[in-house]
């Protein structure tokens, strides 16, 4: 039996394939979100790493930004559903998750039973989200991918107080201008994304375990800095920008069993 999570996102396209005992067969990520040929391409290289084609799967939810436009879908659940089932199974301790990816941020809180009891979002402005900081790494002539280890050099934060995204690039620019070091630029970028997270967070109350997913929990700068506003301890499971493509294959995985069961 095969189960398949994909997680359709405003920047990047995920997918999950577990068997019929909730094991990752194989995940990929495609730096191509909804609207591109993000799913064929992803569809793909599932193909190519497992020899899995779509005749093989038994179930198929899709999740995310883009989940509507996939026809291919058995079925379809939100994200935050898929983001609170994913990280429930990879870590039952976890109470809050941090969800940063390209176009918004969320907290979610999860309860004993591993489900979302509670939630605040920020999707109204790109400050905060991978695209703020896609934005400034074009801006540094650097991928976001560098910026974790350019944090990790700096000697202090330049304060950047714009909250506004095409403000704070301004003033990135006029930083540059002033000869200030990357790195201290970098780390001034991250303590605005985690300021803004923080709030967010703030709202919803924040209690251990702290998990942070998405692809910007891939970036030990914005990681660390989110831990020193908020005193607390984040965990990042692996891969934690599949998380959303996961839940998702759990949700495909118990629908095909219930097929299997009443067929
Ligand atoms: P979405 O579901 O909206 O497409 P993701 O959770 O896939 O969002 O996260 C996408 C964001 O993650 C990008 O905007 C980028 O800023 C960030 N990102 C992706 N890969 C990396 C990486 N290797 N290191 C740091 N940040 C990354």
């Amino acid at each position: 039996m095969h189960a398949l999570g994909i997680d359709i996102g405003s920047t990047a396209t995920k997918a999950v394939v577990l068997d019929g005992d909730a094991q990752i067969v194989s995940s990929v990520i495609i730096r191509l979100g909804a609207g591109t040929s993000g799913v064929a391409k992803a569809l793909a290289a599932l193909e190519e790493n497992c020899g899995l084609s779509s005749d093989d799967i038994d179930f198929t939810v899709a999740t995310g930004y883009g989940r509507q436009t996939y026809e291919g879908a058995d079925a379809q659940v939100s994200e935050l559903s898929c983001h609170a089932r994913g990280v429930a199974y990879r870590m039952p301790t976890a109470r809050t998750l941090i969800d940063i990816g390209g176009q918004d941020a969320k907290v979610i809180r999860i309860d004993e039973n591993g489900m979302m009891s509670n939630f605040v979002m920020n999707e109204k402005c790109a400050a905060g989200t991978g695209r703020f900081l896609d934005v400034m790494a074009g801006v540094l002539e650097a991928t976001v991918d560098q910026l974790g280890d350019l944090d990790a050099a700096s000697t202090e934060a330049v304060e950047i107080s714009s909250t506004c995204t095409v403000f704070a690039e301004s003033e990135v620019i006029s930083r540059l201008a002033n000869k200030v070091p990357i790195e201290n630029i970098v780390a001034g970028i991250h303590e605005s994304v985690a300021q803004r997270t923080a709030g967010l967070a703030k709202r919803l109350g924040v209690k251990d375990d702290v998990v942070m997913t998405g692809g910007v929990a891939q970036n030990a700068g914005v990681v660390h800095a989110l831990e020193r506003v908020l005193h607390v301890n984040i965990t990042i499971p692996d891969n934690p920008q599949i998380n959303g493509a996961l839940g998702a294959a759990l949700y495909a995985l118990d629908k095909a069993k219930r097929v299997q069961k009443n067929a």
